[in-house]
């Protein structure tokens, strides 16, 4: 059996466990990074923790075929370069992928949370067996994947797959990214709430201040308050599934994928969201490509970033 090791680094905290190839965890464990070490200093961190968590694992180091580390940073995946790292500084132009397999003896390889995400739900999640999927995130923000003929598609500067960024309004809501009309600014955690303030500011009947999510107004709190039968919640969630499905449509004509794959904390709303996703997408895009897409929650939840970071050991290692 061959293992791979995933790292999901998420700033200061990074989760480091090992998958079969099946993409069962085998081990996993939490570590914390001092953001105040130098840039080589944390590398060796990480590289000491992984090292830790392969002993423990007890398995032969030989069959330990390499590392994956997913992170949310500006990066590019060819070299292994650390442009911008989230919230740790030191690490901005680090070559971290060639500092690991230097200490580690293992190839490594280094990618953005969103395409880790992709390649874990392709190779073990709801995406396992075809060829073509996109994966979408929702959550504070809005990021995507594209896999298209079972390669992760990064386009010709490694920016591919920037979905939340899709304009839907010229005229729209403006976004840090200097576009207007930012579907993320709609269906990002924000957009939902700020929605659903607008209708309960007009005097819409609701009684969401019976789930709310740590005394907030959350797409949770949202989600729960619709499950409970809140039609306010409810017709809130279903416009966010319509304008998400308005732009998968869009995807559907350009791609023509067999699955879009959607995760991050938003999709735990499931078919409050997804189903008015589906039946807005099949009714604007091209019937051919309509048929044969389905839209599916993830399956990896909250192991999806360590599976995913695996899965790119595995997908540059098969
Ligand atoms: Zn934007």
């Amino acid at each position: 059996m061959k293992y791979y090791v995933g790292i999901d680094f998420g700033g200061t905290n990074m989760k480091i466990g090992i998958i079969n190839e099946k993409g069962l965890i085998v081990i996993k464990n939490s570590f914390v990074t001092d953001p105040n070490k130098s840039g080589d200093d944390i590398i060796k961190h990480i590289a000491e923790c992984t090292q830790k968590v392969m002993d423990d694992s007890k398995l032969p180091q030989e069959d330990i075929m390499g590392i994956g580390i997913g992170t949310p940073g500006l990066l590019n995946p060819e070299t292994g370069v650390l442009k911008v790292a989230v919230n740790i500084p030191n690490l901005n132009g680090i070559h971290v992928t060639k500092g690991m397999s230097d200490i580690l003896g293992k190839p490594t390889f280094l990618d953005n949370d969103v395409n880790i995400m992709s390649l874990g739900e392709f190779y073990y999640g709801a995406g396992k067996g075809l060829k073509h999927i996109v994966a979408l995130t929702l959550g504070t923000g809005v990021g995507g994947g594209i896999i298209l003929n079972g390669e992760l598609y990064r386009g010709a500067s490694f920016t591919a797959g920037e979905l939340g960024h899709i304009s839907i309004s010229r005229d729209g809501k403006s976004c840090p990214c200097g576009n207007s009309g930012c579907l993320e600014r709609y269906i990002g955690r924000d957009g939902i709430v700020e929605r659903f303030m607008v209708s309960k500011n007009k005097g819409f009947e609701t009684n969401i201040d019976n789930y709310l999510d740590d005394g907030e107004i959350t797409p949770k709190a949202i989600a729960m308050a619709a499950n409970a039968g809140d039609t306010l919640s409810k017709k809130v969630l279903e416009e966010i599934g319509e304008i998400l499905g308005s732009v998968l449509a869009g995807l559907v004509n350009t791609l023509n994928p067999e699955a879009i794959i959607i995760g991050g904390g938003v999709s735990n709303a499931g078919e409050l969201i997804l189903g008015p996703a589906r039946t807005t997408m099949n009714k604007l895009a091209y019937s051919i490509p309509a048929e044969v897409v389905k839209i599916v929650k993830a399956e990896l939840g909250n192991d999806a970033g360590l599976v995913g970071s695996a899965s790119l050991a595995v997908a540059n290692l098969k």
